[in-house]
């Protein structure tokens, strides 16, 4: 073997060897959180991290697991039935909240979202919700307000066109916000504020943003000036991704 070619060796080997203690300096400074690495397995009570949203949006079709991540964050939770109206319109993956649960609280809790939906909303109420109610109004969140999850219909109820995500009740439409002191922060008379509910809302609405495929706000169009659209679309389909 040539001289140049045993050096060519050694000096590809010295850049391998360094390219792997940078990146063990690295994890051991950065100290990634579970939340913040791929191969961990998603908990609900975990801070948000770089990968949380993709962990829940791969709980889409794994029924039990989503189920027991959510009972292992201490919910209260009804697996129901799958609901088949249609072929457009089916929700295989339904689940309620028991009621009187306060650290995750639909209101009406009647609502019954797919589990995805379920888990992110819980991952929104603890590591977004809850930590800004407290920053800026001194006080707890306690109830989450929306106007519906599964209803068979196409985007914007039009005749034709894409089926929306609550069609398979993938989705949550939520309008406001109920602290436990009582005040409410609703969408649509508090979207425009500039003051403490105004900054609140936009919190929600970009912390939902890592969590949910799609976020749809005020801020998207007039169809969305009561309510937060948020779904569980399958990410890397056919579907767009928007936070907005
Ligand atoms: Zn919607």
């Amino acid at each position: 073997m040539r001289l140049s070619s045993v050096f060519g060796i050694i000096k590809m080997a010295a850049v391998i060897v360094l390219l792997l203690l940078g990146g063990l300096i690295a994890f051991a400074f950065l100290k990634p959180g579970p939340q913040d690495v791929p191969w961990t397995a998603l908990r609900l009570g975990d801070p948000v991290g770089i990968f949380t949203g993709r962990k829940i949006a791969a709980l889409t079709a794994q029924r039990e697991q989503c189920i027991g991540l959510l009972r292992n964050a201490g919910l209260v939770v009804e697996a129901l039935p799958p609901l088949r109206l249609s072929e457009q319109c089916a929700a295989p993956d339904r689940v309620r909240l028991a009621p009187g649960q306060a650290m995750l609280v639909l209101s009406p809790t009647s609502v019954a979202p797919s589990c995805p939906v379920v888990a992110a909303t819980a991952v929104w109420h603890w590591q977004v919700l809850q930590p800004a109610a407290q920053r800026i109004f001194g006080t707890s969140l306690r109830e989450i307000e929306h106007l519906g999850s599964f209803s068979c219909r196409r985007i914007y109820g039009r005749e034709t066109g894409t089926w929306s995500e609550h069609a398979t009740a993938d989705a949550l439409d939520v309008s406001g916000f109920v602290l436990a002191d009582g005040r409410r922060i609703s969408v649509v008379r508090d979207w425009s504020d500039t003051g403490d509910k105004g900054t609140f809302l936009r919190i929600a609405r970009d912390g939902a943003c890592g969590l949910f495929a799609t976020v749809l706000s005020p801020d998207y169009n007039a169809a969305h000036r009561d309510h937060f659209h948020l779904d569980q679309a399958e990410r890397g389909s056919m579907r767009w991704r928007v936070c907005r």
